[in-house]
């Protein structure tokens, strides 16, 4: 941390996008920055409204062009300085009857959509002489998996090596490039179905060794603080936030 940084000032988020935002967990980051003063682009794939002061824009993470058109909203509100890639989608199959359209779509949107914001933020970054941060958001099931999401998990898995690759790659630019692996975070539209069953919520909350299911201003406080000056000497790390679930057997 530099002597001059308190560690969390809202100055040193200027401009920030978040992909994935119209979502339980996007929208909470977005709020969340836009509270310490951000600039915050908020995109998802389908138009929505978002609370007052952020600017939404619509953006499929698999389109270069509209990515394209991020960074430039960004430039104009004077250039990106942090990305958080949270959009992401879920599908439960049984191992044997999953697609290769559907095992192409997850990792389209879950990995090579993130690293596509990414190395597009990166290069908006470094044209700037910008010191910049990257937060993705992965998941606990890159660890700790479910037999019916291996699409799913695997590529979680993925984005948790890129993130670790992207972080040696970006370091001598000084961006960092961190990954936030959430649990079962409970509000959020990625599971309606199986959140909203009590028996699974139960299920999971006795499987959390806090014995809690996650809300989704959980992950937008370890984002807020992965993108702080007071993570500025960390890179390559991922940060659970799932009430100890990761560290039981
Ligand atoms: P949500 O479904 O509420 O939010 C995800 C958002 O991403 C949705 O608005 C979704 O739109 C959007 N999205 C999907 N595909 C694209 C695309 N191609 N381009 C742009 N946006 C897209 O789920 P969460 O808030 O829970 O999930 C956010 C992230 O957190 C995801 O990466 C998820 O994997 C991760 N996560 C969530 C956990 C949980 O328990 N909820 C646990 C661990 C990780 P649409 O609704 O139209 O699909």
């Amino acid at each position: 941390m530099s002597d001059n940084d308190d560690g969390m000032r809202p100055s040193t988020h200027r401009v920030v996008w978040v992909t994935g935002a119209a979502g339980g967990i996007g929208a909470a980051i977005a709020g969340a920055y836009a509270r310490v003063g951000a600039k915050v682009v908020a995109t998802d794939q389908r138009p929505w409204e978002a609370v007052p002061g952020i600017r939404t824009i619509t953006c499929d993470v698999t389109s270069a062009i509209e990515i394209e058109a991020v960074i430039a909203e960004c430039d104009r509100l004077g250039g990106i300085d942090t990305l958080v890639n949270c959009a992401g989608i879920l599908r439960r199959d049984d191992v044997l009857e999953i697609t290769p359209q559907v095992w192409d779509r997850l990792f389209d949107v879950n990995v090579k959509g993130a690293f596509l914001c990414a190395q597009a933020a990166a290069r908006s970054m470094i044209s700037a002489g910008r010191r910049g941060s990257i937060v993705n958001i992965g998941s606990i099931n890159a660890e700790k998996v479910f037999a019916d999401t291996v699409a799913y998990c695997t590529s979680k898995g993925a984005l948790q090596a890129m993130s670790r690759a992207m972080a040696l790659s970006l370091a001598p630019h000084g961006i960092r490039v961190n990954n936030v692996a959430p649990g079962a975070i409970a509000d959020t539209r990625l599971e309606p179905t199986r959140w909203a069953q009590a028996a699974e919520r139960d299920a999971m909350r006795l499987r959390t060794p806090l014995r809690e299911l996650g809300a989704s201003t959980d992950v937008a406080s370890a984002v807020i603080f992965l993108g702080s000056p007071g993570a500025s000497f960390i890179t390559g790390a991922t940060l659970l936030v799932d009430g100890g679930r990761a560290a039981s057997v």
